[in-house]
């Protein structure tokens, strides 16, 4: 891996309360989700640090410039059957065509020469289409004359048309024209494509370094005996798995009790060393007034109710010390809460920041197997179950829908948005759901 730019550079975020103060319909303690997320995407400039990686180990990552075809792709006409290669214009359209055969080209070894009027080659899949052939007829439309010894073939009337199973030069990628565009997250169809351009080595965004931690003196991690009224830090772990996900280097910063000196040092260490800082807990009611005084010394940070279900609070905005910044997430602390504003606010951020243009996610639609309850006027993010039942989708809630419940992520399959002003739901409404498959 090689750095081709300054690693380090980290352009300052835009000022969160310059951005909401000449908002009229901004108000922190009822905050639409779209809103929050308008605003949150408003404050996000991306990582521009470029280095160079091998092409194995771009996977996953976010390209950093627009790849341009060097070559063409094929680089030469070819053939998409086993045949044999001949010019259309020796087709008779009202009888059998007897062609001679004059040799056979494989892939990677051509015929050389060209062909004469009422000749054919035997040809490969792959290999070169030689100078005077236009057309290949798959091996299994030809018969051979009986006693010819394969020096002939027939080809029945209007068995093939002309210029069929011949792959044109360029006709996957034309030299000069752009095979992907800067800012996707690699995949294993592009490795390939890349491969099949011949490039060894892309610029992909520098890693994104994410600070996180847990909040709470009721926290023990796995490992300590759980003292009486305390419970396992589950949400570093989910936030693991998820940042991890998201191609993320991580600083995991352990448990942070309620102690606002404690806290102030936790922020400062992880503004210093990330581009971003997640924390879980201390961001509810009551929770938020020390860390909110804390806050109003070391940033720029707002906080806000959102008007969802589950994760109401939120904390969000810009943290600086020693002469650093890092963008911050204050989420909830009960752990369903966690991962569902990790995905609908800090996921689309973070991908905002690592420079990749990531499409929205894909919501579909699915039949409700059960009235489902909601009140306008909060979207909800209820896990869901989503099956195939005579050939349609369908879903119904999980059993327990309670923000501490955990075990309702792990066993859903989806999450089942209900929007805004979405009132109640009846069986056989139709639901969009969100798939955790290429979320999770
Ligand atoms: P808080 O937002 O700090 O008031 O926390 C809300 C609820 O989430 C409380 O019941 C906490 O004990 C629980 N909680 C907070 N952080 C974690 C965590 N890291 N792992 C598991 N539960 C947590
Ligand atoms: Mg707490």
């Amino acid at each position: 891996m090689s750095e081709i730019t300054n690693s380090n550079a980290r352009p300052a975020q835009p000022s969160l309360s310059a951005l909401t103060s000449c908002m009229s319909d901004y108000d922190p303690h009822a905050m639409p989700v779209k809103q929050a997320q308008a605003i949150i995407s408003a404050c996000i400039t991306p990582v521009n640090a470029i280095e160079k990686v091998a092409l194995r180990s771009a996977l996953d990552r976010v390209l950093a410039s627009d790849i341009i075809s060097p070559i063409d792709v094929p680089a030469h006409d070819n053939s998409a059957m086993d045949g044999y290669a001949f010019n259309s214009a020796d087709l008779r359209h009202d009888a059998d065509t007897v062609l001679t055969v004059a040799g056979t080209a494989h892939a990677g070894r051509a015929y050389q020469g060209a062909l004469a009027s009422g000749q054919a080659i035997r040809i490969m899949t792959g290999a070169l289409m030689p100078d005077g052939a236009d057309t290949v007829i798959p091996q299994e439309f030809v018969s051979i004359p009986a006693g010819s010894q394969a020096a002939f073939i027939t080809i029945p009337a209007a068995a093939v048309k002309p210029g069929a199973n011949r792959r044109l030069a360029g006709e996957d990628l034309q030299a000069g024209t752009a095979a992907i565009s800067q800012g996707r997250i690699l995949r294993p169809a592009d490795l390939g494509l890349l491969a099949s351009l011949g490039i060894a080595e892309i610029p992909v965004r520098r890693r994104l370094r994410v600070a996180f931690f847990s909040t709470g003196d009721e926290l023990r991690s796995v490992g300590e005996a759980l003292d009486p009224g305390c419970v396992y830090d589950s949400n570093r772990y989910t936030l693991y798995g998820m940042l991890q996900r998201l191609g993320c280097d991580i600083i995991d910063m352990g448990v942070v009790g309620d102690d606002p000196q404690a806290l102030e040092n936790a922020f400062r260490s992880a503004c210093e060393n990330a581009d971003a800082i997640i924390t879980s807990g201390g961001v509810s009611v009551g929770d938020a007034d020390h860390t909110k005084q804390m806050m109003a010394q070391l940033g720029d940070v707002a906080f806000w109710k959102i008007g969802m279900r589950p994760g109401r609070p939120l904390a969000f905005g810009s943290i600086t010390s020693g002469g650093k910044q890092a963008l911050f997430f204050g989420l909830p602390g009960n752990p369903v809460a966690v991962m569902v504003s990790f995905y609908f606010f800090a996921r689309e951020a973070l991908l905002q920041m690592m420079g990749a243009q990531a499409a929205p996610l894909p919501l579909m639609r699915a039949t409700a197997a059960v009235g489902i309850r909601k009140r306008p006027g909060r979207t909800e993010y209820q896990r869901g179950i989503l099956s195939m039942n005579d050939g349609q989708w369908s879903v119904r809630p999980t059993a327990a829908q309670g923000s501490g419940i955990l075990r309702s992520m792990a066993e859903a399959n989806c999450m089942i948005v209900l929007a805004h002003e979405q009132g109640d739901v009846a069986s056989g409404d139709a639901v969009e759901v969100i798939l955790f498959d290429g979320l999770v």
